[in-house]
């Protein structure tokens, strides 16, 4: 596992030199203070506290001297010190990146334009023709998708491969499979994976594993520890945390993600300083907000599931779920997304979502604002009952985001919604 740095140089294009970095910590920070000091680099220009936005298409150079070394050092001694031209590094993008490499106790980390541009690149990168993958089901459908009507068009092939059954996992790959993907925890039934069984299976069969960790965010669980490749996370959700703006990113170790990294440079789908400024901006209060979203979790649910007019709740954190145990060893929190049937049909569980008045209705999780949808009527909308029951969506769930609000403000919020069901 790489030690976990609390102050790096911008990785890329850094505006301090080493001697003015200050030193060390001898041991790992607690989540709090990677949140507000990981990866963090001093002073910045003009002795800011904050990292300023370097909003630049370009770089410049003071002569073509300085452009050929610029060149030579690039080209023979791979130093990134600064570059020359904005698809290829940003300082603000940098800091961002460092401090979540530090966070997901990884060497490196890389920002994508989007959560979903984080898994189409990475899965474009780390797969070639004739190549196999494996998914889990209850995957994020659009990363479902992408696997199935899009890579096969480059003759990539894709086996789905249902969630938690490790023998099946084993069975399907096979001497082309180079990739092994799934969520943990996974939207909506909060089904959790166990991280160590999937990394000793893929290192068995020299087969990297790759965890979407949107759900968990690092506070809750870091997959790397349990020796997982490559971590994603929509940064979109919890990591920005306040439902403004879109990225992805991935962590893992250098050499991995330096590979990713040259393969961004090309396809382009890179991040955008002022959406890295919001989202290293965010990061800061990440594990006091998640601290929050936790509690909110454990209270909430364990109000829903002790009521008449709900039939079922799904929620790692009670002894309920399917996946309790595992969750418990695995992770620290158990998240602030909650899925649960209300007894009735689609009208019923409609009627639920329209009487609330905390909660937005509105897709997305990981901000601190409550949102809540019926997955038949937001992301499955377009497919019969029929077909949405055939991937597991019935017509009464209804998926919580919970954000940071008072826990009894939301549960005396809930009570009175049901009692209009
Ligand atoms: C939202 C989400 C994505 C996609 O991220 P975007 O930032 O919306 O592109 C991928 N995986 C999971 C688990 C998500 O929740």
């Amino acid at each position: 596992m790489p030690t976990t740095t609390l102050y790096v140089p911008l990785g890329g294009l850094e505006t301090v030199t080493s001697d003015e970095m200050r030193s060390q910590p001898a041991h790992r920070p607690g989540e709090g203070t990677l949140a507000v000091h990981g990866g963090g680099s001093y002073p910045h220009a003009h002795h800011a506290l904050t990292v300023p936005i370097v909003e630049t298409a370009t770089y410049t150079f003071r002569d073509t001297a300085d452009l050929v070394d610029f060149m030579d050092a690039r080209l023979w001694q791979g130093s990134r010190t600064r570059t020359e031209y904005g698809r290829y590094g940003n300082p603000t993008v940098a800091a961002t990146e460092a401090k979540i490499a530090a966070l997901d106790g990884a060497e490196q980390s890389l920002l994508y334009a989007s959560g979903m541009a984080a898994v189409t690149t990475v899965l474009l990168s780390m797969l070639r023709a004739s190549n196999h993958m494996i998914i889990t089901d209850d995957a994020y459908r659009r990363t479902r998708q992408f696997c199935k009507n899009f890579l096969s068009r480059f003759g990539i092939s894709c086996s789905v491969v249902q969630m938690g059954d490790y023998e099946a996992i084993e069975a399907a790959i096979t001497p082309d499979t180079r990739l092994i993907v799934s969520e943990s925890p996974t939207n909506p039934y909060l089904r959790v994976l166990d991280l160590e069984r999937l990394a000793q299976i893929g290192r068995r069969h020299k087969v990297r594993t790759l965890i979407d960790s949107t759900f968990a965010t690092p506070i809750n669980q870091r997959p790397l520890e349990f020796g997982i490749d490559l971590v994603l996370h929509s940064a979109t959700k919890y990591l920005s945390g306040h439902n403004d703006m879109l990225a992805g990113v991935v962590s893992g170790a250098a050499d991995l993600i330096e590979g990713l990294r040259q393969q961004l440079w090309v396809m382009g789908a890179v991040v955008n300083p002022h959406a890295a400024y919001l989202l290293l901006r965010g990061l800061k209060t990440l594990a006091l907000r998640v601290a929050r979203q936790n509690e909110n979790g454990m209270r909430v649910s364990a109000f829903l599931e002790q009521n008449a007019k709900i039939e079922r709740v799904w929620y790692p954190g009670l002894p309920s779920h399917p996946d309790h145990e595992i969750a418990a060893r695995q992770m620290t929190g158990f998240g602030g997304v909650i899925s649960f049937e209300v007894r009735g049909d689609l009208k019923a569980a409609s009627r639920l979502v329209d009487a609330v008045r905390i909660p937005l209705i509105a897709p997305s999780l990981g901000g601190v604002e409550s949102l809540i949808e019926q997955p038949a009527l937001m992301s499955y909308y377009e497919q019969s009952t029929a077909e949405r029951l055939s991937v597991g969506i019935k017509d009464n769930l209804v998926r919580m985001a919970l954000g940071i609000e008072d826990a009894a403000d939301l549960i005396a919020d809930l009570e009175q919604a049901l009692a209009a069901v």
